[in-house]
């Protein structure tokens, strides 16, 4: 079966919250981590050299199915020698199911049994998704870490639909599992260039879902736990449920996660968000918002949100983050960048993504360091303190 694909090594605990060092073909990864989302291919916004830099030193980025299947498509990435060679990135990547953006097109898309028909966003075609066509895709993207695909239902879900989701998530994961064990089976050695050697090394993540019901969402562990993964993600969660019950989920679910398997909690959250579920034993991220809301003109910083096309920003001559190091913070003003939202400046975006990522990434390391340390809680505490004090 799936050998020597991805190991994780919890290295100290503090709490419920756990400092690790997860091991891939592509360099060890050291946790809890944040990992930068690469929609198309891309992390938007940020060069692949500034990702690399010392400063930021993002060890693995996010690759989304859907959209690298959709465009530009997986013979332009097969002929590349697989998703790595293609971006030229050489450092860990996970790609995701494509589940979760099928499943947002909402009313454009059709689930069956067998899978899930939609229209492309891109041109219109009807094209179907499922765990087989999931797992041939991901194998060719040849990221360190693929997948399951699952279905996701809504965060107020009722029992009945969350417990027909489950179900069919399960039934998926299977299927998931059967079909990427076949496909790393049948690459054949004159393949391994294209795939950079990918037979028994890349790793399958199952997913959890439930919605907000603790019983189903116990069971959806037990069960994916039976099949046998890598790795176990919690997913659907910020899909429009109340803060408390995501958290409550977190906190329910990941402490019965095994211990010697990597956790991850899927599109969450904000610099709050993540500290949060690290105190709940979450070791994985992934999220938009650094690179989404930097590109709308948001900066978190130490001290909260700040919209840089407020008015009082103006002739501000303060750097976005007092508290921060990165180049972004060391070299401009809350006024210059305000001037260059105003404008269209292209530089904005790249400005407020950079010192975004940089903030996401270096809230991660420092809570490592407290974990190594055994002064997580105090962590914490001044850290949230710190967010709502409000800007200066
Ligand atoms: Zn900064």
């Amino acid at each position: 079966m799936n050998q020597a694909t991805c190991s994780f090594d919890p290295i100290a605990v503090d709490g419920e919250a756990r400092a690790g060092a997860l091991t891939t073909r592509r360099g060890v990864i050291e946790t809890p981590v944040f990992m930068p989302v690469g929609t198309a291919g891309t992390v938007k916004g940020i060069r692949f050299e500034e990702l690399e830099s010392e400063e930021l030193d993002a060890r693995i980025i996010l690759g989304n199915t859907y959209h690298l299947w959709l465009r530009p498509g997986i013979e332009t990435i097969k002929a590349a020698g697989g998703l790595h060679k293609f971006i030229g990135w050489n450092r860990a990547m996970l790609t995701d199911s494509g589940g979760f953006q099928v499943w947002s097109l909402g009313a454009l898309r059709k689930i069956t049994e067998a899978g899930t028909e939609f229209r492309s966003h891109i041109d219109g075609s009807l094209r179907f998704l499922s765990p087989e066509v999931s797992m041939e895709v991901q194998t060719a993207l040849g990221a360190e870490i693929a997948m399951a695909f699952d279905e996701c239902a809504p965060g107020e879900a009722t029992p009945e639909d969350a417990r027909r989701s489950i179900e069919l998530t399960l039934r998926w994961a299977k299927r998931s599992k059967d079909a990427h064990v076949a496909q790393l089976l049948n690459l054949r050695p004159d393949d391994e260039s294209q795939t950079d050697s990918l037979r028994y090394r890349q790793a399958l993540f199952g997913i959890i879902q439930g919605a907000g019901h603790l019983d189903l969402r116990r069971e959806s562990l037990e069960r994916t736990l039976e099949i046998g993964f890598d790795g176990y993600a919690i997913g659907g969660l910020s899909v429009g449920e109340e803060k408390h019950v995501m958290m409550d989920v977190i906190e329910d679910i990941a402490p019965r996660m095994p211990v010697e398997a990597p956790r991850y909690l899927m599109g969450v959250g904000t610099p709050e968000d993540l500290v949060e579920a690290v105190a709940r034993g979450v070791d994985m991220f992934d999220c938009v918002l650094p690179t989404r809301n930097g590109r709308n003109g948001q900066a978190f910083t130490s001290r909260g949100k700040l919209n840089i096309k407020n008015a009082r920003y103006a002739l501000d001559q303060s750097p976005l983050d007092e508290s921060c190091n990165c180049s972004v913070c060391r070299r401009h003003t809350r006024a210059f960048i305000r001037h260059l939202y105003q404008s269209g400046e292209m530089l904005a975006s790249i400005l407020l993504t950079h010192h975004n990522l940089a903030f996401f990434l270096d809230t991660m390391k420092r809570v490592r360091q407290a974990i190594r340390s055994g002064q997580f809680a105090k962590f914490r505490r001044e850290f949230t303190e710190q967010l709502h004090c409000g800007l200066e």
